[in-house]
């Protein structure tokens, strides 16, 4: 059976990077999308269950220490969680799955879940960065200070992933399809295909 594969996308805030995956998910339904838990209130259009499990930071505690969150982080003073019995499903049904954490996450699932592919979306230079994290109009000039900050400290641990994408304005929907086709090149990777392929060999 053909092995689902865990993908992380990254972006700094202002990447553009929900976006992406939104189109991504929709023009290939196959892939699964993981909602995290998170202790954050919920933004104006956002669904308990579709955009996030929004939870309380007691909740969310007691999660971690049943062992039942795969990875976890603390950004803007919340905990935002992957639950691992998601994650688990999919991939032991042969779907892959996408996981839309930030950096520190991404590092924890990198040395946690073997063969995981990590992305980085970047947006193409810092003014598009800045001018997209202040076109959202949800947030305190102190949150998006700290926001540009974090966002330059993510970029810096760009080395640590395995592909870089750049999200040019307007290009939503090409930035979707280049990750579908790295999804798509990681099938054919030999560390996938080698013993499936050898054994009709040998
Ligand atoms: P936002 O509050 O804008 O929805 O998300 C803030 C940051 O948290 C984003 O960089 C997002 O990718 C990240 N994030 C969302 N869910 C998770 C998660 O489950 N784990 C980790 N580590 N980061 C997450």
């Amino acid at each position: 059976m053909r092995k689902g594969i865990l993908f992380i996308i990254s972006g700094p805030a202002g990447s553009g990077k929900g976006t992406v995956v939104k189109e991504l998910i929709s023009a290939h339904s196959e892939i699964a999308l993981s909602v995290s838990a998170t202790t954050r209130n919920p933004r104006p259009g956002e669904e308990n269950g579709v955009h996030y499990y929004f939870i309380s930071k007691d909740e969310f505690e007691k999660r971690i220490e049943r062992g039942e969150i795969l990875e976890y982080t603390t950004y803007c003073e919340n905990y935002y969680g992957t639950p691992l019995k998601e994650v688990k499903k999919a991939l032991d049904s042969g779907k892959d799955i996408i996981l839309e954490i930030e950096v520190d996450g991404a590092m924890q699932v990198k040395k946690k879940v073997r063969g995981s592919i990590a992305i980085m979306l970047t947006p193409p230079d810092a003014e598009t960065l800045e001018r997209r994290l202040r076109g959202r109009g949800t947030e305190t000039e102190d949150v998006i200070k700290w926001r540009l900050e974090r966002a330059k400290e993510e970029i810096k641990l760009l080395p640590k992933y395995d592909y870089s994408v750049v999200n040019e304005d307007g290009k939503s929907n090409e930035c979707a399809e280049l990750i579908y086709d790295i999804i798509k090149a990681e099938h054919q990777n030999t560390k996938n295909t080698k013993k499936e392929i050898i054994k009709k060999f040998i």
